[in-house]
Order: structure tokens, then sequence, then C-alpha cells
């Protein structure tokens, strides 16, 4: 499905990631791939994974928060394979403490912090992107949670980025339109991930999850990746501004 396509994915911290689903699923179906890192840390981590791939993948640093390394990111894959097929936006960042209390607890500090990695970033990623998609059906795809659009204990602040990527994901969307690229996101259901952890009570939402959710059960990592696949290939190729639930179908769920 993605034989002969350049993609960068974002996020990869370590095998649980959904960034790392996102790109065994990617990987098997083809695609060359660029895969980043937030810092120096992980690259030990990633170089491990990257080892587990059918075809050996770019590995460059990119902190969202520092646009040369953004800049950077992009001049390498231009310079690699010259254009640019699919990019996934999987990452975010709050404080852990300011996913505790109430939500008027959140600090400017902290809000323009998770809204700058969490929700601007998409569109600063976009603007580089999109030239080197040029001609060529260009897929972006982010990862949002059903906490930008209802109240979620404890998930504060990170629910109101997810309401700004969400919204963001429509406005590129018709951005990027007219030149043939569709910018979608996928609202996942709660995985155990590094990011998960951090917010209070997440046990608590895979329990419910599991109990109340259509299918009655958690959602598996791969299960985002296959998904993914939808949105980066060409079948999803008349669908943009769109968020998908992949959630076993907790989200249509009244009680
Ligand atoms: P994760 O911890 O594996 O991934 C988060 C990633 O964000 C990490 O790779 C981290 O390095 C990266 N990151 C943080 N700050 C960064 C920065 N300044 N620059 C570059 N990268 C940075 O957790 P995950 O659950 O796989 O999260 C991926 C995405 O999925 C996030 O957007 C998260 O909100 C979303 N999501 C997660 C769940 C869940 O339950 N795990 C559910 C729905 C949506």
């Amino acid at each position: 499905m993605l034989k002969d396509k350049t993609g960068v994915i974002l996020g990869v911290a370590n095998k649980r990631s959904i960034s790392w689903h996102i790109a065994k699923a990617a990987d098997r179906a083809g695609a060359r791939l660029v895969l980043t890192y937030q810092n120096e840390r992980l690259l030990r981590g990633i170089t491990e994974l990257a080892g587990q791939l059918e075809r050996e993948p770019i590995l460059v640093p990119c902190d969202v928060t520092d646009e040369g390394q953004m800049d950077a990111l992009f001049e390498i894959v231009s310079a690699e394979s010259g254009h640019l097929d699919f990019l996934v936006h999987g990452l975010a960042f709050s404080k852990r403490e300011e996913l505790v209390g109430p939500f008027y607890d959140t600090t400017l500090e902290n809000w323009q912090i998770a809204m700058q990695i969490s929700s601007y970033s998409l569109s600063a990623l976009t603007r580089r992107a999109a030239p080197l998609m040029e001609g060529r059906s260009g897929s972006i795809l982010s990862l949002s949670y059903i906490g930008g659009e209802r109240v979620i204990p404890h998930y504060n602040v990170m629910g109101v980025c997810k309401a700004a990527l969400e919204s963001s994901v429509r406005y590129l969307a018709a951005d990027l339109g007219p030149h043939g690229h569709r910018v979608n996101a996928i609202s996942a259901g709660p995985i155990k991930t590094l990011a998960a952890a951090g917010v209070k009570g997440f046990s608590q939402m895979l329990d419910v999850v599991a109990e109340r959710s259509a299918l009655k059960r958690n959602l598996d990592g791969g299960e985002v990746g296959d998904a993914a696949l939808f949105f980066l290939s060409d079948l999803s190729r008349a669908v943009t501004g769109e968020v998908l639930f992949v959630d076993c179908g907790y989200h249509a769920m009244g009680l």
C-alpha cells in the first residue's frame, strides 16, 4: 500500500509509542521511513527499534520547540529523497504535575509549552513538509484523544491542546486541499505509553473503556497502526479534515 512512498514519523520514544506502531505498519506496507527522536537520550532505543524494520530508516533528531531542528529535518529529507509522501505527527507534552489537579490550576508557562509542542507543531511541520509533497498527493496524520471534545478527569490542558489540534487539522486540510494533500487525525482510545502514564488515573481510563466501549475491550497499538495505513495510503484519497475515532467504539456510547 505504501510502496515507493517516503514518510517522516515523529514521536517514537520506545516500543510502546503509537508512532512506533504506525512505523511498523508503514514499513510492512513498503514505505521508506525517516524516524525522528526528541533528544540524544532516546537515540539508543530508537536505533535498536529501527533495526527491526525491513528497510533501514533514516534517524534524525527533532525537538519541535527548536525551529532550526525542524528546518534541518526537512533539509535532510530533501537531500536524501527529494520528496515526501506522508508525515505522522505523534507527539504531545504537558508537565505531569498539571495533569493531576483541577484544570484551573494550569499555569501560563505550561499552557504555552503544551500548546506549542502538542498543537502548534503540527502547523509548523506542515509548512515545511508541504513543499516536498508538491505533485505527490501527500498525507499528514496527527493523533488526538476524546479529551479534546469532552471532559476527561485530569486530562486538563492536554484536552484544550487536542481541541486546538483537531481544529488545526481542519484549517490545514483547507490550506493544503488545493495542492491535493490531505490532513487528518486519529482519535485513539487509551493505550499504555510513556505519555499516557503521566495522566493521573490512567489505569482507570483503561478499565472504563474495557467495560463500556462497544467492543468491550481495550485497544492495541497495532490497531492504530493499521488504521493509520488507511490515512497514509491512497485508500483515503478523498478524506481530509477528518478526525476518526479508533477507540473500540467508546465514543459512540451514551453510558
Ligand atoms: P509516547 O510517550 O510514546 O510519545 C510521545 C512522544 O512525544 C515521544 O516520542 C516524545 O519524545 C515526543 N515529544 C514530546 N515533546 C517533544 C518535543 N518537544 N519535540 C519532539 N517530540 C516531542 O506516547 P504516545 O501515547 O504514543 O503519544 C503519541 C501521541 O498519541 C500523542 O499526541 C498523544 O497525545 C496521542 N494519544 C495517545 C493516547 C494514549 O492513550 N496513549 C491516546 C490518544 C492519543
